[in-house]
């Protein structure tokens, strides 16, 4: 059997590696070289488990939806991150990576951040471990994302706006990587997603693999057996997904069918569907699929919702796309919002734009009554409310 897993040189497959300016050389190197010891260790691991439990609420519940399961006709389970503290699941990897910072000794921190949710979820920490916080935003994103910036902005996080290239998050992951360069040091660079150059995609998925771990308990006691016949979830940089299917990546039983933004269409050159539009490259300091132009120059991406608005995608989820691994749909900007509004009126549960690419999947799917699905549901959609209301008409079409 293929394992899918990270090679020693930090690669799945042909994706990955560690492409960083000499200066950050030693930085990367310090880190790959304790990452996984300090996460693994007894300390690490009681400190991180009592935090999620008492200050996130975990464990998330792992929900029997049962109108969605008639509609759909299989055994669906919803994965509630959008229960967690600050209403996503990006707050697991906060916490993870603040802890391994402090035991590294570096006492400042940094992050980028471009629908503000990674800022917002990074400052969350900084303000409980009395850190100090600078979180770069492009201009653009800090005038879109007025109340995420306004957010960070009480947590005590210093939010810097970035005024190069187009102003949006590749700018202010280039800014970030300019601050890290000039404090290697003391800074410690807090990355988002499952992306980034390596030990940062491995790091990040294993810090978000409590979300597997869970599933396993909780369809024991459920289903009494510890894993589904399918796994859902969206992908943008691909942490949601990667701490959903981390505990199942060798295990052929379980399908791995992820969601990616397809924004107006494939084929429309406004689109973030960056794993059928992609072409291999080097972005964020990782070979990865990149949406760029045949000279290489990265394009911007397009989709409704801002947290799938990235050029690229992890290395990890290229990798599962071009072995098989994993099935990737494209879900244009309607299809999601159609789901939203139907997870909302069938189980009271409004999600994020991005978990709605998820749960778009489902009418594309071919499923059996006996199918055990779990979906996650990657976080809440208060903060979409606005996009919402300005579709309200699909409720008429459902
Ligand atoms: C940021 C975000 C995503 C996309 O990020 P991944 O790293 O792909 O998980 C998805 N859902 C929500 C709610 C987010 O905030």
């Amino acid at each position: 059997m293929n394992s899918h897993n990270i090679n020693t040189n930090g690669f799945y497959g042909e994706f990955g590696g560690a492409y960083v300016p000499e200066i950050l050389y030693s930085t990367v190197k310090e880190l790959e070289g304790c990452y996984a010891s300090i996460i693994e260790s007894p300390d690490f691991q009681s400190e991180f488990h009592r935090l999620l439990r008492d200050y996130v609420g975990r464990p998330s519940p792992l929900y029997p939806a049962r109108r969605l399961s008639e509609r759909y006709g299989c055994r669906l389970y919803l994965k509630r991150e959008d229960l967690n503290h600050t209403g996503a699941h990006k707050i697991n990897n906060a916490i993870g990576q603040i802890l391994v910072a402090q035991r590294m000794g570096k006492r400042r921190i940094i992050a980028e951040t471009g629908a503000g949710q990674h800022g917002v979820a990074t400052a969350t920490v900084c303000a409980l471990m009395n850190m100090p916080c600078r979180v770069y935003m492009g201009a653009t994103d800090v005038e879109r994302q007025h109340v995420n910036v306004e957010r960070m902005r009480m947590l005590g996080a210093e939010v810097f706006p970035v005024h190069s290239g187009n102003k949006t998050l590749k700018d202010a992951t280039n800014e970030a990587i300019r601050d890290w360069c000039c404090h290697p040091q003391d800074t410690f660079y807090v990355i988002g997603s499952t992306v980034g150059p390596h030990p940062y995609p491995d790091m990040v998925a294993r810090l978000q693999s409590v979300i597997s771990a869970e599933i396993k308990s909780q369809l024991m006691e459920k289903e009494g057996r510890d894993y589904p016949d399918v796994l859902m979830a969206c992908v943008g940089g691909g942490s949601n997904a990667a701490g959903t299917i981390y505990h199942y990546l060798n295990d052929p039983r379980v399908r791995i069918v992820l969601g990616e933004a397809g924004g107006m269409g494939t084929d429309s050159g406004q689109t973030a569907a960056t794993i059928h539009c992609g072409t291999p490259g080097i972005i964020h300091g990782a070979r990865t699929l990149v949406m760029q132009t045949s000279d290489g120059q990265i394009t911007e991406p397009y989709s409704i919702s801002a947290g799938l608005d990235y050029p690229g995608i992890g290395p990890l989820h290229a990798h599962l796309a071009r072995s098989g691994r994993a099935t990737v749909m494209a879900i244009t900007d309607e299809e999601a919002l159609r789901a939203a509004f139907e997870l909302t009126r069938l189980e009271g549960i409004i999600p994020a734009l991005e978990s709605a690419h998820a749960l778009a999947m489902l009418p594309k799917m071919t499923l059996q009554p006996s199918d055990v699905v779990v979906l996650t549901v990657s976080g809440r959609g208060d903060k979409d409310l606005d996009t919402y209301l300005k579709h309200t008409d699909i409720i008429n079409t459902l």
